[in-house]
């Protein structure tokens, strides 16, 4: 259909204003990684074009009544989404011949801090830190260009909450500790109060001495998930057979707690572990949308606010990684003040506000960083226009949606599709 790809490059969007989101500033600067940017010799209507250096290149093209795309847009979602930009590394503490968690809470603090401070605080590079528009703008531009025939051809990447919600809530833990299991049912009744319940994600290997705390808690209409098996940092980077091996070791809890979902240690990631949890569970979130923190990668993140695909697992990205900001020297205090425009972002895009938060020493067990998780629960509580979902919630509704979509493009007619 077109010439050659010419080729890929890091780009500054150009929005058409007519095509502008409403909730992006004019004055702001995206910057995207196109991997496949074709010759476009129409004269027309730039919807949207990439600035690469001095070049400017049309990106959507309106020309005779027709849309045309000079840019391989699913591939794009494709790449972004799966990260494919981003150079990947196993972190060294991984090779340590025992746990890293065995390692004094003091000396995991400071490794934590020297490996997140200067990333966090380093603004400009892409993805940017803590908020990442650019996916968003390309994807609300190409639907808003697309006309009804042209839109029938592209992957719906835009994404609709049940019952008219304009955005997504979804509050969840990780429990790395004997400490945060003893914490949990604290946690629960204060998020009950506010009328919202939440998602735990248990180390393994915690699971069996801790039945009753576990069942309690799940009872109490709680999500459980897995949070690998020791935490330890190894596990993605073993082969997908010994990655299968050890999760069907807890094959008696996934089936007990009905367990659905996935999120691993330290939010490592790797394409085999995404493969072989594919076989157990239904979703992962272990990315974050942008991830200037975790070991396995300098600046990644997904850039999304919303489900996406990752091969056949769905991935629901972490977009509030609470805590991990204290490791940047931000006062507890001032965690709520650090998210506010995030959050404020993601509901106007109509994404998902995915919490994560550690019921632990140093993290929600300290009293100054509860009281504002519990500041926190009071912002996000009680409004009409927000889905407040469990994981599980969202990756069903996450199908049914997909369902619809797959039929619309059938059709060609998405304009209705999650009515
Ligand atoms: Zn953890």
């Amino acid at each position: 259909m077109h010439e050659p790809k010419l080729f890929s490059a890091m780009a500054t969007l150009r929005i058409n204003p007519e095509v502008h989101p409403p909730w992006l500033r004019h004055d702001e600067h995206l910057r995207l990684p196109i991997p496949a940017i074709y010759p476009c010799h129409t004269k027309g209507r730039h919807l949207l074009s990439f600035v690469v250096g001095e070049a400017v290149y049309p990106g959507i093209v309106e020309a005779g009544g027709g849309v045309t795309f000079y840019f391989d847009y699913p591939a794009t979602l494709e790449f972004i989404r799966t990260e494919q930009y981003c150079r990947f590394k196993r972190p060294w503490l991984s090779y340590l011949p025992f746990d890293y968690y065995r390692l004094p809470t003091v000396l995991r603090r400071v490794a934590a801090n020297v490996a997140t401070r200067t990333r966090m605080n380093t603004r400009d590079g892409f993805p940017s830190f803590p908020v990442e528009k650019s996916l968003q703008a390309l994807i609300y531009v190409a639907e808003q260009s697309g006309t009804s025939t042209a839109r029938g051809r592209l992957p719906k990447a835009h994404f609709v909450w049940p019952e008219g919600k304009r955005y997504c809530v979804v509050l969840s833990h990780d429990v790395d500790t004997e400490h945060g299991i003893a914490f949990m049912p604290r946690i629960v009744d204060l998020e009950r109060s506010f009328g919202l319940s939440s998602s735990w994600n248990i180390v393994g290997d915690l699971f069996a001495p801790n039945r009753r705390t576990l069942d309690a808690v799940y009872e109490q209409g709680c999500e459980i998930g897995l949070h690998g098996h020791t935490h330890n940092l190894r596990l993605p980077y073993q082969s997908s057979q010994c990655i299968g091996k050890t999760i069907k070791h807890y094959d008696t809890v996934l089936r007990a707690y009905a367990i659905q979902g996935y999120r691993s240690p330290y939010y490592l990631r790797s394409p085999i572990l995404f493969s072989a949890l594919s076989s157990f569970f239904v979703y992962d979130s272990s990315v974050p949308d942008v991830d200037v923190f975790s070991l396995g990668v300098d600046r990644g993140g997904c850039c999304s606010i919303v489900p996406f695909r990752i091969g056949s697992i769905l991935e629901l990205p972490v977009t509030v990684p609470y805590e991990i900001i204290l490791h940047m020297g931000i006062a507890p205090e001032k965690l709520n003040d650090f998210w506010q425009d995030k959050i404020q972002w993601i509901k106007e895009a109509g994404g998902m506000i995915l919490v994560n938060t550690h019921p632990e020493p140093y993290y929600l067990k300290d009293p100054k960083v509860l009281g504002a998780y519990e500041e926190l629960l009071t912002l996000l509580s009680g409004d009409g226009c927000a889905w407040y979902a469990l994981p599980r919630d969202v990756a069903q509704w996450y199908k049914r949606i997909e369902a619809t979509y797959r039929t619309s493009e059938v059709s060609g007619d998405l304009s209705n599709a999650a009515d």
